[in-house]
């Protein structure tokens, strides 16, 4: 079979890519995912499948969108976001919104990372939709994966879908994935007392408190380094990066404020909250001066680390239909939300990670026949 044989995929997703949903932290290039979850649901809908969407919150331009087929405990879910990172409109070659085929690829904003999963599941669903199904088939669209994740944590909150297996289609290059670090964002303000610099006694200096701040978080760094490793991850301890720091005006004032934004990914068993309570008893023991105030929040929710056990029958049976044993990845996805809501998961789909959150992302047609085969094997083996 070749891509000729699935009229439907690029007119499906020249559609959805041509439907712009950036998510972006600056609220001037955030946008809605309305328009893809509309062409999603209508198309699935017109397949058989029960549609329902779900508005986010407090921003109702955005939605996740659930739609099964069949009913029954148990089934598999097919999952991917909908929204795409902001573009760099001069650094492409043709229209980022416009679906262009060449050299044997598909070019859009958003082909492998990852409008083009849903057509390939689509594709993989239309087989098995006048069989009787067992347990259901379901395909999941998120909102906000590329920010804050809000689609994902409003599904855990909402404690759906429900079911036994899940495969979040991000790029993967067509290998099963079932394990990825966790992600913090922190922040560390310090807050001291301002005065002229001929006299210390005049204040408190916030830029001497986050140099030995900033040694301790250090010091914390090599600790947990020490206690976790992991030699299924390219780099096989947790990491930390101090990625800014800002804080005073002038050498002759005495410093009165300073902020370190750092990053942390944590390894499957470590927990998000321990670190951050660990951390912060640290430096507030580190704090010796009275006038010196130490206050540390986090940037962002966090993603949690993601483990599948080696021997889950999920992960088994990917490695079986891929033919590749099941690896790690450096980046976050939304696996560990789907686990969450008690869902063996993995991650594995068309795409390739070096292609995404560039200019000419692109999607290569070799990819499409070996997805829609294996998700096809998979919803074989978890529905009928
Ligand atoms: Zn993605």
């Amino acid at each position: 079979m070749s891509i000729r044989s699935l009229p439907n995929v690029p007119s499906q997703l020249q559609q959805l890519v041509a439907s712009p949903s950036v998510s972006a932290t600056n609220p001037k290039l955030d946008m809605g995912n309305r328009g893809v979850i509309d062409l999603l649901a209508a198309w699935l809908e017109t397949l058989g499948f029960a549609v329902e969407i779900m508005p986010l919150q407090d921003q109702p331009h955005k939605a996740n969108l659930i739609a099964t087929l069949g009913q029954g405990d148990g089934g598999l879910v097919l999952a991917g976001h909908t929204d795409t990172v902001p573009y760099d409109d001069n650094r492409w070659q043709s229209d980022p919104f416009q679906l262009q085929e060449r050299d044997n690829r598909f070019y859009g904003l958003g082909s492998t990372d990852m409008k083009g999963f849903f057509p390939l599941a689509i594709e993989a669903a239309k087989t098995f939709v006048d069989k009787p199904l067992q347990q259901p088939l379901i395909i999941l669209a998120t909102a906000d994966e590329e920010t804050s994740m809000a689609g994902a944590r409003a599904l855990v909150k909402a404690g759906l879908p429900k079911a036994r297996y899940a495969i979040v289609g991000e790029p993967t290059g067509l290998k099963p994935i079932r394990m990825h670090k966790g992600m913090m964002m922190e922040r560390l303000r310090i807050t001291g007392q301002a005065g002229h610099s001929s006299n210390p006694a005049y204040g408190a200096s916030a830029l001497e408190a986050m140099h030995t701040a900033m040694g301790e978080v250090i010091k914390f760094r090599n600790e947990i380094q020490q206690r976790y490793q992991n030699p299924g991850f390219a780099v096989e301890v947790p990491t930390l990066n101090l990625g800014c720091i800002h804080g005073g005006d002038n050498p002759n004032r005495i410093c009165g404020h300073t902020e370190l934004q750092f990053d942390l990914r944590p390894l499957p068993g470590m927990s998000m909250d321990a670190l951050r309570g660990e951390l912060h008893q640290r430096l507030k023991g580190a704090m010796t001066d009275e006038k010196i105030q130490l206050k540390m929040d986090s940037l962002i929710g966090g993603v949690d680390a993601f483990e599948e056990p080696a021997d889950s029958e999920l992960v088994k049976v990917a490695e079986q239909l891929t033919g590749h044993s099941s690896e790690s990845v450096a980046f976050a996805t939304e696996a560990p939300f789907l686990q969450q809501l008690g869902m063996q998961t993995i991650v594995l789909g068309p795409g390739d990670i070096d292609q995404a959150h560039q200019p000419d992302e692109y999607l290569g047609l070799e990819r499409i026949d070996p997805m829609v085969e294996t998700l096809k094997g998979m919803i074989g083996r978890f529905c009928l």
